[in-house]
């Protein structure tokens, strides 16, 4: 059966089709981190859910190629820029890291390719000037080059694919600056921002002198140049639909390169907002967390990332501690019987029982229903700790219950609960452990034993070798 999820372009659940003929690869761009500050747990919620269009669609035999790009250079970085006197370059470059850091915290896989935006000046350059050409962008008297929404209308096309807007309010020429502006200031947009003094050291020279690229054509510009003048999918925040997603389109479609009649991107997919404690994140309130902030208080990257895969996309999600504290429980039952299946399996294996990750297919097709993934999941983690109970697996039987889960796994990305959970000082700490153990230093052995059950761990000495586990 095929992958059907809802494209905000034609407001509709649809079955994907890859543009490709070949049907079996799909281009994917995410909208990447401002890499001002760091992430919040709300724009988690959307790598998480780019990483899992990504992986489910490799589940189903795609050839993917995930494109996210790092926004490092708009106006809130130049903001910080100012403020902090750190060179551009330096600054982004902190968060850049840190922003990837916890990627990988969170269990997401790496996008193929993270173009940044300053490293692709020469291609947003080479984009305006083609809408210069066409007549659709000109240069203002204040140096800048803007978008002109009603000689792109005047060309035939649309402007207000994905969201409605009212054009009575809007007066040709009438212009915005500004990175981010509301629905109501509609109006033509910067797609080169003429230097300023109070841009400092972050300007590049182009054909209409010294400054810097609006915010949106920079996603244009990347995402053609890697996927192609028209591709399969875009995703992002609802909060990007306006104006950001619409003036992508804008500037895309609108410099033509498209073949006949194929729109810039075939379908759209927006994620809702997160809520915290069932109010809007924000610093006033308390309720505004990194991803550190959630570490800080003893939840692990892989805990966050179930809860955050628990919600469906298109929900508003409402993110609280206590559900936090219950994924817990939820992955201690998923990791009890994963470690008993491990158990009898030892070293057989054996190929995976498909009706497993059928069932687990037959969900996710349907507009990506995690939750009833995630019911198909834990059915059969209560079948199985029946079956174990009770006896009734061989060997072989176990075997192919995790080749099973480990299929279903490559999609959800949550691992098991093991060493590769423990930070690096604590796995260092075992392996000393294990190597006094060789040399019959059994004190030693003790010693850091009681070290690492300090630090909230515990040695289990399994059959293939000692594995760490929480107290
Ligand atoms: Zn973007």
């Amino acid at each position: 059966m095929g992958l059907r999820f809802f494209n905000t372009l034609t407001r509709s659940v649809q079955e994907f089709a890859p543009l490709n003929p070949s049907g079996k690869t799909a281009g994917l761009y995410c909208c990447g981190p401002t890499v001002h500050d760091v992430a919040h747990i709300g724009n988690f919620r959307t790598f998480v859910f780019a990483d899992l269009v990504r992986r489910y669609l490799q589940f189903k035999g795609y050839a993917v190629t995930h494109v996210m790009n790092i926004t490092d250079v708009e106006d809130k970085i130049i903001k910080r820029v100012r403020e902090s006197g750190i060179p551009l370059r330096e600054y982004t470059g902190k968060y850049e890291t840190a922003f990837l850091e916890d990627l990988q915290t969170l269990g997401c896989l790496r996008p193929h390719q993270m173009p940044r935006a300053t490293e692709h000046i020469g291609e947003i350059i080479s984009l305006i000037e083609r809408l210069i050409a066409r007549g659709i962008a000109y240069q203002a008297t204040d140096g800048s080059v803007y978008f002109s929404i009603e000689k792109y209308r005047g060309s035939g096309r649309q402007y207000g694919q994905l969201v409605k807007l009212n054009f009575d309010e809007l007066r040709p020429g009438e212009r915005v600056s500004n990175d981010e502006y509301a629905k109501e200031s509609l109006a033509d947009f910067a797609l080169w921002k003429a230097r300023v003094p109070e841009d400092g050291a972050v300007y590049w020279p182009s054909p209409w002198g010294e400054g810097r690229p609006g915010w949106h054509i920079e996603c244009s510009a990347m995402s053609m140049k890697i996927l192609g003048p028209n591709f399969d999918i875009h995703l992002g925040g609802e909060d990007l639909i306006f104006p950001h997603h619409e003036d992508e389109i804008a500037q895309s479609e609108g410099a033509g390169l498209q073949p006949q009649g194929e729109r810039f991107v075939k379908y759209w997919l927006h994620g809702a907002h997160l809520m915290v404690e069932g109010k809007k994140m924000s610093k006033s309130l308390g309720n505004f967390f990194t991803l550190r902030d959630l570490l800080g208080k003893g939840f692990t990257g892989r805990e966050i990332r179930y809860r955050l895969l628990t919600a469906h996309y298109r929900e508003t999600f409402n993110f609280t501690l206590e559900e936090l504290t219950a994924a817990r429980t939820s992955l201690a039952r998923l990791d009890e019987c994963l470690a008993k299946l491990r158990e009898l399996a030892g070293n057989t294996n054996a190929p995976a029982d498909p009706s497993f990750a059928d069932h687990f297919s037959a969900a996710l097709d349907e507009d990506l229903n995690v939750s009833a993934a995630w019911r198909v999941v834990f059915d059969w983690v209560r079948d199985t700790n029946r079956l174990l109970t009770d006896n009734q697996f061989s060997s072989a039987q176990a075997a192919a219950a995790l080749a099973a889960w480990q299929r279903i796994d490559a999609v959800f990305g949550i691992g098991e609960k093991a060493d590769a959970e423990a930070p690096r000082e604590i796995v260092g700490l075992l392996e000393q452990r294990e190597a006094a153990r060789k040399a019959k230093d059994f004190k030693r052995a003790d010693a850091i034993r009681e070290e690492l059950k300090l630090n909230g761990w515990v040695i289990e000495d399994t059959p293939k070798g000692a594995r760490l586990k929480r107290r």
